[in-house]
């Protein structure tokens, strides 16, 4: 009898993040043009409710804020970034910064997830001349077309609960015929977006670990990591109190380790992190994002319950965490 397959769930998870981010484009909270080309059938879609829109408005701005400041940094270093996105899914960034005004500022942009997702990427991104465009000539599949390599851009297969060491070994240690993809004197920074939930606390340790003494080991190490996630998630029940983890049937590894907001930024400090800090969406929205930003997108919608909006927006929160290595690279805030 075909073995039930437990990760199901979780894959279908990108295709909520992809289908709420499209929402929140064609809403004209976002602008990105390439989301549509990783959905089928993008324009019939339906619209996700307004507050899920400002939910993802706000999310999304945040992280490509942090990642610009991070780029920026590296620049006044005179350094190029690498940036290493986990459970990319359908995500978008790379496209949206390689023609955005950082682009020679990236050096290496990799994106891991299951092999199913990534095969899923890898077809849209060949069955799209915008997203090829972008990626230039030298465009290479492996692994049986679970795998993408360009100049820049890297898509990989990989369960990130198992050994990193062996699953991501092309990373660090590259292979016989090929060198690391990752240069550990350069800033890296790791993006977890909405991904670490689906894996247990001892499993995401072990990978920003493994991460961690890779770029720190060596003098000019630079690491840093983002990580948006739902927090607080059961309540004193033990239940799940997040409806899409409920209607997809997913069940959480374990017991919530980062139950409330000032837990979060321990994840870091705990793994030798030098700094980390963390900010609900709810604080972000209220104090963060720019008034003219507000104005314009409290005109999109009606949005009749803001009471409610923040009652979700604070379950909700960015952390960030940086690594310095022994030389002791100088970076300013908020990184
Ligand atoms: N980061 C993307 C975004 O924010 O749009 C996708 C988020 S989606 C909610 C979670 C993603 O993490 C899915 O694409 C899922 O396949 C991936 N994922 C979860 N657990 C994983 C694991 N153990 N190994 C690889 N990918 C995983």
């Amino acid at each position: 009898s075909p073995q039930q397959d437990t990760d199901a769930p979780i894959r279908l998870t990108d295709n909520d993040a992809a289908l709420a981010k499209l929402s929140a484009v064609r809403q004209n909270y976002l602008s990105d043009p390439f989301i549509k080309h990783f959905v089928p059938r993008a324009s019939f879609q339906p619209l996700r409710p307004p507050l899920i829109n400002v939910g993802t408005f706000v999310r999304t701005v945040t992280i490509d804020d942090l990642v610009d400041q991070w780029i920026d940094l590296a620049m006044k270093e005179g350094k190029k970034c690498q940036i290493v996105s986990l459970g990319a899914g359908s995500d978008t960034r790379f496209w949206r910064l390689a023609t955005g005004p950082r682009k020679d500022y990236l050096s290496t942009y990799i994106e891991v997830d299951f092999p199913e997702i990534t095969m899923k990427k890898v077809m849209a991104i060949k069955k799209s001349k915008d997203l090829s465009a972008v990626l230039g000539s030298d465009v290479k599949l492996a692994q049986g077309g679970t795998a993408l390599s360009s100049s820049r851009y890297h898509l990989l297969p990989a369960d990130l609960r198992a050994d990193p060491s062996v699953t991501l070994g092309s990373l660090t240690t590259g292979r016989v015929d090929a060198p690391p993809l990752l240069d550990a004197s350069f800033p890296t920074l790791l993006i977890f977006e909405c991904v670490l939930v689906y894996m247990s606390p001892q499993e995401s340790n072990t990978l920003l670990q493994w991460f961690r003494s890779y770029f720190t080991s060596q003098s000019g190490g630079v690491l840093g990591a983002i990580i948006y996630e739902m927090f607080g998630l059961k309540d004193s029940f033990g239940r799940v109190m997040v409806s899409n983890l409920k209607t997809r049937n997913v069940s959480l590894p374990g017991a919530d380790p980062y139950p409330t907001f000032q837990s979060l930024p321990s994840r870091f400090l705990n793994l030798g992190f030098t700094a980390a800090r963390a900010l609900t969406l709810k604080d972000i929205r209220r104090s963060y994002i720019a008034p003219e930003e507000l104005e314009r997108i409290s005109k999109l919608e009606m949005l009749d319950e803001v009471e409610e909006l923040d009652l979700v927006l604070e379950h909700y929160a960015v952390t960030w965490g940086l690594c310095i290595g022994n030389s002791g690279a100088q970076l300013k805030a908020p990184w």
